[in-house]
């Protein structure tokens, strides 16, 4: 049987972007802006009191401390902070001109942008744009049209924004996918892997804001969505724009990379070609397998069959379960992302492998088994290349 896609039975819904477990995470107790919140929403109140209890990721005295490690996770991701204090210095500023005190190179012209391409068609346009994109360090590129349905409905970060509604006007998003070197994603849940997911964060955070700036200097008003900063929701993005499907783990599966890649996002009002979502038989796996949620320390991963939440057919997480377990650990766990089948080396065997995915589902009970077999059904993290992190922990 050819595989086929999750379908959606109906219109995505705005999801408010106070109830992701990372804002509900900031909030502080005694405030007005806690009170609020737990006021329209006491279900949660109980367990965020007690995952806030808890030390915060990186910390001295987390189940998978190292310094070393620790110190690389806080320094990458105090980068994408600097971006992310960027990007909302300057959202409110017309296209073109450059928001003052960002350091950013000035020399704009008032009376419009700076320069100008040859062929401003919508093709010649995401061409340039996904060219640009690239360039800046993305591994992947996809373009789709702005679903209000994938816009919080309401900001819950940074917390200085908690509760502000989101209007975004723009037409058009454009999806970057930045891989994770495979070596430390096999060494989640330790901290060398939580590292890397930092240090990519860092490094779409600083393509996202080149690329949003260059789209001001050409004319267009463009917004990037960063780390800490997002007024989009990435991964359905990224699913509409080609760039892989939704995998059981709730994390977008790209055909090449698998579940070892991060997002990040520009918007832009600009007339673009959109890309076609696709299918690679991703999501069919996911049905037969089940490894993530089998894997999972937290059971935040369902075992079953997926479900509609908010519009959307997807297997429903747990998040406040997931985000509990990394408190404890003190990183972002990843164990989920390590324990896929689709995240092996793109070599001509897992190439072939996934081109017999994405074209028949005959033969994905074989696949799990052989997967089981070779890397094992519940595989231990692995030595990270180059970081000294001492013993690793089954
Ligand atoms: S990150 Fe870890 S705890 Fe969270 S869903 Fe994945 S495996 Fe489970
Ligand atoms: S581990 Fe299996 S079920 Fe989970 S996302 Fe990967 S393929 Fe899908």
């Amino acid at each position: 049987m050819r595989p086929r896609p999750l379908a959606h039975p109906g219109a995505f819904e705005p999801f408010d972007e106070r109830d992701t477990v990372f804002a509900r995470a900031r909030l502080v107790p005694g405030t007005e802006t806690y009170e609020r919140y737990y006021e329209r929403r006491p279900e949660h109140r109980e367990a965020d009191d007690k995952t806030r209890a808890l030390k915060n990721l990186a910390a001295p005295g987390t189940r998978r401390y190292r310094p070393l490690e620790a110190a690389l996770v806080e320094g990458e991701f105090s980068v994408s902070d600097l971006i992310a204090a960027a990007v909302e210095r300057g959202s409110d500023l017309p296209p073109n001109a450059t928001p003052e005190g960002l350091g950013m190179v000035g020399d704009v012209d008032a009376d419009g942008p700076r320069h100008h391409l040859p062929d401003p068609s919508p093709p010649a346009l995401t061409d340039a744009v996904k060219q640009a994109a690239l360039f800046a360090g993305a591994d992947d590129v996809g373009v789709t049209a702005l679903d209000p349905g994938f816009v919080y409905s309401h900001r819950g970060r940074p917390r200085t924004a908690f509760g502000e509604p989101v209007s975004l006007g723009h037409g058009h998003a454009v999806v970057l996918a930045f891989a994770m070197r495979h070596g430390f994603v096999a060494a989640g849940p330790e901290m060398a892997a939580t590292a890397e997911v930092a240090r990519v964060y860092a490094k779409a955070a600083s393509a996202c804001f080149a690329l949003a700036d260059s789209l001001g200097r050409l004319g267009y008003d463009a917004r990037a969505h960063v780390d800490s900063n997002y007024l989009v929701i990435c991964t359905a993005l990224a699913v509409r724009a080609g760039l892989g499907e939704l995998g059981r783990n709730g994390i977008l599966v790209h055909p090449v990379f698998g579940p070892g890649v991060r997002l990040g996002v520009v918007t832009v009002d600009a007339e673009l070609v959109t890309d076609e979502e696709g299918c690679w038989g991703i999501a069919e796996f996911c049905r037969t397998c089940g490894k993530c949620a089998v894997n999972c320390p937290s059971r935040a991963i369902p075992e079953g069959e997926p479900a509609v939440v908010r519009g959307a057919l997807k297997w429903p997480l747990d998040p406040a379960r997931c985000y509990h377990y990394w408190r404890t650990a003190g990183t972002d766990c990843g164990v989920c992302i390590r324990s896929c089948p689709f995240g092996k080396p793109d070599t001509p065997l897992h190439r072939f492998v996934r081109r017999s995915i994405s074209r028949t589902t005959a033969f994905n009970r074989f696949f799990l088994w052989a997967d089981d077999r070779v890397y094992g059904a519940r595989p231990g993290p692995s030595r990270p290349p180059l970081l000294d992190i001492g013993k690793i922990e089954d």
